[in-house]
C-alpha cells in the first residue's frame, strides 16, 4: 500500500501563471482549472486565452518573424543551446511538473521526458548552421541557378497531455532551428510544463514574440488553427481532431503535419528470446500507463508460445504497483482524467461475451490515501482482430492479445487497423525479421526492441497516424520551403524585363 505523497513545493506554482505573448507574460480574466490525476484535486488556476489573445499571440509571432529568420544562425544556435542549459540545470522541477501534472513516475518523467527534451533542444542547435541549399547544374548556358531553403513563417504547435513539454520540444525544436517563430497552444490538461518553459525561454533572452503560448481547449485550438497569420500547423493529438485541423487549415491552405493515433502490433514469434519477449510486451503498452501514441497495444503471438507467454505478461501487470507519481515505489500512475478513464474502462467492459477474456486487471483502482484516476494493468487474451478492442486506441493499459500461426498470413491482420504508427518484432531470426518488417505499414519497426526514440531517428506515422516526421533532420523539412533563384552570369547591366522569355 502506497504512503500519500505531501506535494513538495514549487515556486512557480505559487505565482499567477501567465500567457506567454510578445516577450511578456499576460493575466487572463478567465482561468482553467488544472487537475493532479493522482489526486483528483486542484493543481493550478491556469490562465485561458480569449481569442483576442489567439490574435496578439499570431500577431507578435509575425512580427517577431522577419527578425528571427535574418538573426543569425549561431546566435540561433547558441539560444537554443542556453535554453538546454536553462532546463538542465531545472531538471528535477520539470519532472517534478509533468508528474504534478500528468501522472507519471518521476523516474520516467525525468529519464524520458526531460531528458529527451533537453538533447533535442541541443540537437536543433546543431541544425541552425547547416541548413543549406543546392546550386543545381540546369543547362541554360551562361545562368546560375541557386537553391535556397527558407523558413516557412509562423507556425502554430498544437499538443497533448501525454507527453506535455517532450511534444511540444519535437515542434518548438526544428521551427526555431529553421526560422520560423512558433505559437504554441499545450493541452489544456497538463500545460504547466510548457508555461514553465516561458520563464527559462525568457531569461535565456529569446527575442520578444518570437515564441508564444496560448492556453484553452478546443476553442482555442481551432482559433489558432484558422487564424490568417498562421503559415503552418504541427499538431499531435487523435487522428479525430487530426482531420478537423487538415479540414480546417485546407480552407486557407496552410501547412499541415499530423501525428496521430496508433494501434501498433507487436509480434511474437515462438523462437524469441521470451525473456526479453515478456519485457517488451509488458512495457510496450504500460509504459506511461497505456497513454502512448506507440502503445504495442495488439500483441500477436505465435500460437505454440501463446498461452505461456501472455500468462507471463498478465503475472506482471498483476503486480504492478499503482501509486503516485513521486513515490519511488511506483510502478504506473493514474490515467489523466475520470472521463478518460471511464472510456477506457468501457472497452475492457466490451471484452465480455465476445469470446475475449480479461486475464489481468480490467477495474479500476481506489488506492488508499488518493482519489485519483488509477487503473488495473489489464490483459486481455483471445481478442478477435476485427472487433473495437483490436481496431480502435484505447489509449490506456489494455492489452489485447492475438494468437497467430501462420507467418505468411501474419502481415495482414497486422496492417488491418485504420492507423500506422510502429510494429515490434521479436525473433532469434534477424533476416525474418527484416522480411516481415518490409511488410508491415508502420512509420517505425523495432525488432527486439519496443519504444527506442533518439533525437536523429526520424519519427511518425502513416495513413491514419498522420503524416510528417518528428525528430532526425527530417524533421526540418516541414518548416521549410524551398526558393529557386536566377541569375544571368552574362548580363553586364541587368536592365528591367530583360531575360524574360528566353
Ligand atoms: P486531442 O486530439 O484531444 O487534443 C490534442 C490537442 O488538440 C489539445 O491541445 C486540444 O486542446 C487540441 N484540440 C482539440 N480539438 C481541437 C480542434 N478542433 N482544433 C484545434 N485544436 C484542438 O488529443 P489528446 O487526447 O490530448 O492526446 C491523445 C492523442 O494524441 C492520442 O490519440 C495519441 O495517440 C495522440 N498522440 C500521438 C503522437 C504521435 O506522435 N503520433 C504522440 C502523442 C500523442
Amino acid at each position: 500500500m502506497t504512503q500519500a505523497i505531501t506535494q513538495p513545493r514549487i515556486e512557480f506554482l505559487d505565482r499567477p501563471l501567465r500567457l506567454y505573448i510578445g516577450g511578456e507574460f499576460a493575466a487572463t480574466d478567465e482561468h482553467l482549472t488544472v487537475l493532479n490525476p493522482a489526486t483528483g484535486e486542484e493543481l493550478a488556476q491556469a490562465p485561458l486565452a480569449s481569442a483576442a489573445d489567439v490574435d496578439r499571440a499570431v500577431t507578435a509571432a509575425r512580427a517577431a518573424f522577419p527578425g528571427w529568420r535574418f538573426t543569425p544562425p549561431t546566435q540561433r544556435a547558441r539560444l537554443l543551446w542556453g535554453l538546454a542549459d536553462r532546463l538542465e540545470a531545472l531538471a528535477d522541477e520539470f519532472a517534478t511538473i509533468e508528474v504534478l501534472d500528468n501522472g507519471k513516475p518521476l523516474g520516467e518523467a525525468r529519464a524520458v521526458d526531460i531528458a529527451l527534451t533537453i538533447e533535442l533542444l541541443r540537437y536543433y542547435a546543431g541544425w541552425t548552421t547547416k541548413i543549406d541549399g543546392l546550386v543545381p547544374p540546369n543547362s541554360v548556358p551562361g545562368m546560375l541557378s541557386l537553391v535556397r531553403r527558407e523558413p516557412v513563417g509562423v507556425v502554430a504547435a498544437i499538443t497533448p497531455w501525454n507527453f506535455p513539454l517532450l511534444e511540444v520540444a519535437y515542434k518548438l525544436g526544428p521551427a526555431l532551428a529553421a526560422g520560423c517563430t512558433i505559437v504554441i497552444k499545450p493541452s489544456e490538461l497538463a500545460p504547466l510544463s510548457t508555461l514553465r518553459l516561458m520563464d527559462l525561454m525568457h531569461e535565456a533572452g529569446f527575442p520578444a514574440g518570437v515564441v508564444n503560448v496560448v492556453i484553452g481547449g478546443p476553442d482555442v485550438g481551432a482559433a489558432l488553427v484558422q487564424h490568417p497569420g498562421v503559415d503552418k500547423i504541427a499538431f499531435t493529438g487523435q487522428t479525430a481532431t487530426g482531420k478537423a485541423i487538415a479540414a480546417a487549415a485546407a480552407a486557407d491552405l496552410k501547412r499541415v503535419t499530423l501525428e496521430l493515433g496508433g494501434k501498433s502490433p507487436n509480434i511474437v514469434f515462438a523462437d524469441a528470446d521470451l525473456d526479453a519477449a515478456v519485457g517488451g510486451a509488458f512495457g510496450g503498452i504500460f509504459f506511461n500507463q497505456g497513454q502512448a501514441c506507440v502503445a504495442g497495444s495488439r500483441l500477436f503471438v505465435e500460437a505454440p508460445v501463446a498461452e505461456a507467454l501472455t500468462e507471463r505478461v498478465a503475472q506482471k501487470a498483476r503486480a504492478v504497483r499503482l501509486g503516485h507519481g513521486l513515490d519511488p515505489a511506483t510502478e504506473m500512475g493514474p490515467l489523466i482524467s475520470a472521463p478518460h478513464r471511464e472510456r477506457v474502462l468501457g472497452y475492457v467492459g466490451q471484452a465480455e461475451g465476445g469470446g475475449a477474456e480479461v486475464v489481468a486487471g480490467g477495474q479500476a483502482a481506489e488506492l488508499d490515501g488518493y482519489g485519483g484516476f488509477f487503473m488495473q494493468p489489464t490483459v486481455i487474451s483471445g481478442v478477435a482482430n476485427d472487433s473495437p478492442l483490436a481496431q480502435e486506441e484505447i489509449f490506456g493499459p489494455v492489452l489485447s492479445v492475438i494468437a497467430w500461426d501462420d507467418v505468411d498470413e501474419l502481415a495482414a491482420p497486422a496492417n488491418d487497423v485504420p492507423y500506422g504508427l510502429a510494429a515490434g518484432i521479436w525473433t532469434s531470426d534477424t533476416s525474418r525479421a527484416l522480411k516481415l518488417a518490409d511488410r508491415l505499414d508502420a512509420g517505425t519497426v523495432w525488432i527486439n526492441t519496443y519504444g527506442m526514440f533518439d533525437v536523429a531517428v526520424p519519427f511518425g506515422g502513416r495513413k491514419h497516424s498522420g503524416f510528417g516526421k518528428e525528430l532526425g533532420a527530417e524533421a526540418l523539412e516541414p518548416y521549410l520551403q524551398s526558393k529557386s533563384v536566377w541569375l544571368d552570369l552574362d548580363a553586364a547591366v541587368p536592365q528591367s524585363g530583360q531575360g524574360i522569355g528566353r
